[in-house]
């Protein structure tokens, strides 16, 4: 039976928080609905100390943004970009249209539609997450979405200029210096100066994910992104210590709601990676962040064996699993929930995050039980078409249709059929 060496927050004070920040969005998104731009002005200068008359980006601001990386920044995104755009065009590739005669006469296909607007959040609030525009506009891109429109809150009071140039290196359409639940209401509401997009996508903290899904259903979302979540499985032969505190830590300092859980299979294990934490605590420069979030959320949990781990990880199922055993194909093999999973110690969150090519928006509070993360195939509409070649199928498949809608008390429908059965089989089924 498994044990808990530190457990975090009760679920009575998640619910809490969770309550306020619901309250919180509601108010604002029906403010941004009924005063537009007045709303997401007053809300900028409220929560950001942001104010502009426009707060879309001209393209010599832009241009600005992209002139001011050195060479060796610009390599950089551009190398995590080509990563990304390569992984994305792969997958595009993959998803294939379908159209095939299932019986004779009777076709039927899908096509993978692109949606026509996506509006891509990258976040921004404590530290410029740039690698999130690579993520959304390159992937929305590779899909084939005409008008890609992105917003990132300002950095110390103003637009973050490496954000605004990888989302212009990206080929974001366009750009707002907006953040939190102004930018994502504006995008999904529209607002004088802003047309509503038709699907929000892109990674936040509590504000941005409750706002994306209140907004959902009046336009789509990709999924509940919210505050980053780490799981590391590790054993005695597949990492040490150390490497297991420092993987905690480096995602833990997202803030101080990022929970950061430790699964072993071994007490000894368990205890010298509590110790590293604390012992990497007191420098790591981001330990602000990096101790409320441990304190408050941590795990440290110890099961008998990899079956044990497997049910525990698979009931957590957190954005990130990081897996450091000595065998790590036994996780990818049987583990069901996860947004994306890190095999092996060569490999590690922060690769995914910044540069490797897989995306690093990803589902969180237990959203990995039924979707995984950001791909091209969000940006994709699976829609199908029918054609019936012969009178003969339109007969057959209408006298099965005009008893099923019978069935069902549908009249309308079953006229529908009638009058094909009628036509095309050349007799008469009465309703
Ligand atoms: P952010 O851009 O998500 O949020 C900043 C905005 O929040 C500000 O612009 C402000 O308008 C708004 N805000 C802050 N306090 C507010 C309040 N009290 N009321 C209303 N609005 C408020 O940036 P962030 O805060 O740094 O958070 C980024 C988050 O993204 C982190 O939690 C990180 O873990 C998460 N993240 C998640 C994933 C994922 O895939 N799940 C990936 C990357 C990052």
């Amino acid at each position: 039976m498994a044990r808990w060496l530190k457990r975090g927050e009760t679920a009575d004070v998640k619910a809490q928080s969770d309550r306020k920040v619901r309250d919180i969005v509601e108010a604002a998104l029906l403010d941004i609905e009924q005063r537009g731009d007045t709303a997401i002005r007053d809300m900028s200068i409220k929560f950001d100390g942001w104010d502009r008359e426009d707060y879309r980006l001209s393209q010599s601001e832009i241009d600005m943004a992209v002139e001011s990386l050195s060479p060796q920044e610009r390599k950089d995104i551009e190398f995590a970009q080509t990563q990304v755009r390569n992984f994305a065009q792969i997958q595009r590739g993959s998803m294939l249209d379908v159209e095939v005669e299932t019986m004779p006469g009777v076709v039927l296909g899908h096509r993978h539609v692109p949606i026509n607007a996506a509006g891509c959040y990258v976040p921004g609030g404590k530290y410029p997450l740039l690698a999130s525009a690579h993520m959304s506009v390159i992937t929305a891109k590779v899909a084939g979405v005409q008008r890609v429109v992105t917003c990132a809150p300002p950095f110390q009071g103003k637009p973050a200029r490496a954000i605004v140039a990888a989302q212009a290196m990206a080929g974001a359409d366009a750009i707002y210096a907006l953040g939190g639940i102004q930018a994502i209401g504006a995008m999904a509401i529209g607002t004088e100066s802003i047309d509503p997009v038709d699907i929000l996508v892109g990674p936040g903290n509590a504000f941005v994910a409750e706002a994306k899904r209140q907004l959902f259903g009046r336009v789509g979302i990709d999924l509940f992104a919210g505050p980053t979540e780490t799981l590391i499985i590790a054993d005695e032969i597949g990492c040490d210590p150390e490497m297991a505190a420092t993987d905690i830590l480096g995602q833990v300092e997202h803030g101080p709601d990022s929970p950061g859980v430790l699964l072993t299979n071994s007490e000894k294990f368990a205890l010298a990676t509590i110790a590293e934490i604390e012992r990497l605590l007191q420098i790591l420069p981001t330990a602000d962040y990096a101790r409320k979030a441990w304190e408050a959320f941590g795990e440290v949990i110890v099961a008998d064996d990899y079956a044990e781990m497997v049910s525990i990880a698979d009931d957590i199922a957190s954005e990130h699993v990081q897996v450091m055993t000595a065998d790590p194909d036994f996780f990818l093999n049987n583990m069901t929930n996860y947004g994306a999973l890190f095999l092996g110690a060569r490999t590690n969150v922060s690769f995914g995050d910044k540069v490797i090519g897989t995306n690093h928006t990803l589902p969180t509070k237990k959203a990995a039980r039924y979707t995984g993360g950001l791909w091209v195939g969000k940006f994709l509409k699976t829609c199908t078409y029918q054609r019936v070649l012969t009178d003969e199928a339109s007969t057959l498949v209408g006298e099965y249709c005009s008893r099923l809608c019978a069935l069902e008390g549908f009249a309308g429908h079953g006229e529908q059929a009638n009058i094909r059965v009628r036509r095309f089989g050349g007799r008469n089924v009465p309703y």
